[in-house]
């Protein structure tokens, strides 16, 4: 940067630099993506700039993997993975890797480090197979095992915890997804709310797809839309995961 462009801030301390400009630091966002089934190069940018053009600046580090389900994070490997993070986007799908140590590691980092946690569509669906599955649904705040086989618009319904949390405001009183692969939902783990549903035709029952849980210091926000890259372009999944993530950053 050439000198003196800024000449007058370079003398206030850089703590006071925020409160100067009347602007708040930027986030700390980590993406961890890849994995089995869907275009994650594309989902890649439209969950970072997407969010980037809701929340304002954040300091994105990406964690991309290949197209394995049985793909090793090599991120997590490290018990500090998590430090200094405001948040972590999961967007993955490795329902193969079923290394209980590995797994371990994700919760742990979350907990340890207190960074939020935003998890999308097949994360849900990783690490099933695993000894350790349960401490990542905890996490997660549901329990899911497999999705409806038809692929469709679904119809998402906010829930009156939903309304009052003002989240989910973007849904309007009910939202077709422009395409979707519907997670039935076998458990909602204790701690988590409920934000929205979309009704199964397969299994003839409302499924959650949009909640929020805060447990042991950590805030994770879910919504398991998302499979197809039209509907996580769309201004109301845009809007909702947004907001979800302002919630989770403690900045709502
Ligand atoms: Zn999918």
């Amino acid at each position: 940067m050439p000198g003196g462009a800024f000449g007058a801030a370079d003398d206030v301390p850089a703590g006071d630099q925020a409160a100067v400009s009347g602007k708040t630091s930027p986030l700390r966002g980590m993406l961890v993506t890849g994995g089995c089934c869907h275009d994650y190069d594309a989902q890649k940018l439209i969950i970072t700039e997407g969010l980037t053009k809701r929340l304002g600046a954040i300091d994105w580090t990406i964690h991309q993997y290949d197209q394995n389900k049985d793909t090793r994070a090599t991120v997590y490997e490290d018990p500090d993975w998590a430090d200094g993070f405001d948040f972590v986007v999961h967007n993955e799908c490795f329902g193969d890797m079923k290394d209980p140590k590995l797994i371990g590691n994700i919760v742990a980092g979350h907990h340890k480090s207190g960074a939020a946690a935003v998890m999308v569509h097949c994360s849900m669906h990783s690490y099933r197979n695993s000894d350790a599955a349960d401490q990542w649904r905890e996490l997660l705040g549901v329990t899911s095992t497999f999705h409806e086989r038809a692929k469709r618009s679904l119809p998402v319904v906010p829930t009156a915890a939903g309304r009052d949390s003002g989240l989910v405001e973007a849904l309007g009183d009910g939202w077709k997804t422009p395409n979707g692969e519907l997670y039935v939902i076998k458990r909602v783990w204790p701690g988590t709310t409920v934000l929205a549903t979309a009704y199964s035709e397969e299994v003839e029952a409302d499924q959650p797809v949009i909640w929020r849980r805060e447990k042991d210091g950590v805030r994770v926000f879910g919504t398991t839309l998302g499979h197809h890259n039209e509907t996580m372009r769309s201004d109301t999944w845009q809007a909702v995961v947004a907001a979800g993530t302002r919630w989770a950053v403690g900045r709502d």
